[in-house]
């Protein structure tokens, strides 16, 4: 018996040094300078390229950070390179430029498939008729903790501003479970926070009456499917098509610039 928690005691010792050792290693890691061998890299990101280098210096501290702690996960026989680590975990950076570099802390796992993945689907109507089904997307944020992606339509996004980049969708999916939803519905709302919702809810029924009438949308007509994927949606156009955004949506742009601490439309332009 003695034996056994003496060995116990041990195990739990080693642990604890191995812990504080990577603790040390990390916390030296992220005092290092960011590799330009990654700067390189990130070329391919044209939001990256437009950084202004405060932000930058920031995007790169909470990347490196979510790069120590998420698994990437290669699925469907997808390898996942450093490359694509990097791309992913810049672009979520960018949605907590200003916050605390923890921010992502939640996340336990990215996974990433080739192209399109398929998911079952159970719909069950108001009259309890239940609908069986699969559909393929190209993102998906399971819970705090687990975010999957499409590497086919990362990439699709990098090569046109065309206000699509499922990175930064997902992620701020991943901004709003941490809330609990409370950034998407209005009901979970802190007390006096209610303008959020307003100004969210204001845009996003314009956004349904224009998909209604048949017209072109700046945000994805996707974003009339509820206030959640409004509030995705509208995030990948307020940092890919800052300029027309805010032109188009003025108070919706102003509360994304408070909220995500940047305002994308200032940034200078690059050549794609
Ligand atoms: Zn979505």
């Amino acid at each position: 018996m003695t034996t056994l928690w003496m060995l116990a005691g041990v195990t739990v010792l080693a642990i604890v040094a191995w812990r504080i050792s990577r603790a040390r290693r990390r916390a030296r890691e992220l005092r290092e300078p960011f590799p330009e061998a990654w700067r390189a890299l990130l070329a391919r990101v044209p939001l990256y390229r437009r950084l202004p280098p405060a932000v930058r210096e920031r995007v790169e501290l909470t990347a490196r950070r979510l790069l120590q702690r998420v698994h990437f996960i290669g699925c469907a026989g997808l390898a996942v390179t450093d490359e694509m680590r990097l791309i992913i975990a810049t672009q979520a950076a960018l949605l907590v430029a200003h916050r605390d570099p923890r921010a992502f802390d939640a996340l336990h796992s990215v996974l990433v498939y080739p192209a399109e993945f398929v998911v079952e689907d159970r719909e069950e109507d108001e009259y309890g008729l239940v609908t069986q089904g699969s559909r393929p997307l190209s993102g998906q944020t399971i819970d705090v903790s687990r975010i999957v992606l499409s590497w086919e339509d990362i990439e699709a996004g990098l090569t046109s501003d065309d206000g699509y980049n499922v990175v930064l969708h997902e992620f701020a999916h991943h901004l709003d479970h941490l809330t609990d939803g409370a950034l998407t519905d209005g009901g979970k709302l802190a007390p006096g926070a209610d303008a959020w919702h307003r100004t969210l809810e204001a845009a996003y029924e314009a956004l349904c009456d224009a998909v209604d009438r048949g017209e072109d949308t700046l945000i994805d007509p996707y974003g009339a499917e509820d206030l959640t994927e409004f509030f995705a949606t509208a995030t990948e156009v307020f940092f890919e098509r800052a300029a027309e955004f805010r032109a188009a949506h003025r108070q919706l742009s102003a509360q994304l610039r408070d909220f995500y601490g940047v305002d994308p439309a200032d940034w200078p332009e690059v050549a794609r």
